[in-house]
């Protein structure tokens, strides 16, 4: 093939990208930059309009949960920056499950900062054996976002970063490796309980998807189930969410602009109980769907 004929090629899939319901996502993301914003004491926001990316500054490294959309690293490098930190001193990275829109930035800060990557582990098995789950395909990158993880989380782990010991369970539904993580954050005077439920949207849980998966049951959606009811009663004052449609993350970053000697917006003790009671009760809706069935 000639280089025009290349050139072509190349044009002509970019223009089909753009018509797509996906092609925005990877076309337009720096559409999708927020200014950084401290939530409570040492954690701050450092992701993007559609996909949460939280800094935790442990006094002793950088603690990053997600690491971004794939193609949107050096929007994450900036906001760091931006929001008064070094990139380079980001010692971890845990991933809340291997999709394409949550690790775009691992590769990036592995190979550059010597970040150490975590995942749960059933995704890190995915990476090896079935790397297709994980969407990169749709990623429009150049295809080395996926990685191999320095440590694979197993249920019950608890690990310490710097001066944040964290709480991981294994809420497996969106995908099998997703992980739920309990940690305290404190700004100094105060100590709040932070809760992370890393992926809950019904992408997965389709028909057409769990048939093509080999789950021609859809056992996968009663996995889901059992997984929030599993960490529903974990006391949590402070929900980060995964995508700020989640805990409408810039609903409450306007109430602190709007009100910025008024009550923490995100600090809430109601509202992780009362998003995983809607997100069962829109799945069992969902399977009580002929269309679903
Ligand atoms: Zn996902």
């Amino acid at each position: 093939m000639s280089m025009k004929q290349d050139y072509e090629t190349y044009t002509a899939k970019r223009a089909e990208m753009e018509k797509t319901h996906f092609g925005p996502l990877w076309l337009n993301q720096e559409k999708r930059y927020v200014h950084p914003f401290k939530i409570f004491g040492n954690i701050w926001y450092v992701g993007d309009s559609w996909v949460c990316v939280h800094l935790i500054d442990t006094g002793n490294g950088l603690l990053l949960i997600d690491s971004g959309n794939c193609g949107a690293t050096d929007m994450l490098v900036q906001v760091i920056w931006e929001a008064g930190f070094n990139p380079a001193d980001v010692k971890w990275i845990i991933h809340s499950h291997g999709h394409l829109d949550h690790i775009g930035g691992a590769v990036f800060f592995k190979r550059m900062f010597g970040t150490q990557l975590y995942l749960g582990e059933p995704d890190a098995i995915m990476f090896r054996e079935r790397p297709w789950i994980s969407a990169i395909q749709d990623a429009h990158a150049d295809g080395a976002c996926l990685f191999t993880p320095d440590y694979e989380i197993k249920e019950g782990d608890v690990l310490t970063f710097g001066n944040t010991t964290m709480t991981f369970y294994m809420v497996p539904g969106h995908t099998d490796g997703c992980i739920a993580i309990f940690f305290d954050a404190t700004d100094g005077e105060k100590t709040v309980r932070c809760g992370y439920y890393g992926g809950f949207g019904f992408n997965t849980l389709q028909k057409d998807y769990l048939i093509e998966i080999g789950d021609p049951t859809f056992e996968t959606r009663k996995t889901y189930l059992n997984s929030l009811k599993k960490v529903r009663d974990q006391k949590v004052e402070l929900f980060l969410g995964n995508h700020c449609i989640n805990n409408d993350t810039l609903g409450r970053r306007q109430q602190q602009i709007d009100h910025p000697d008024g009550p923490n917006p995100f600090l809430d003790d109601q509202v992780w109980g009362k998003y995983l009671d809607q997100k069962r009760d829109e799945l069992l809706a969902f399977m009580a769907d002929p269309k679903n069935n």
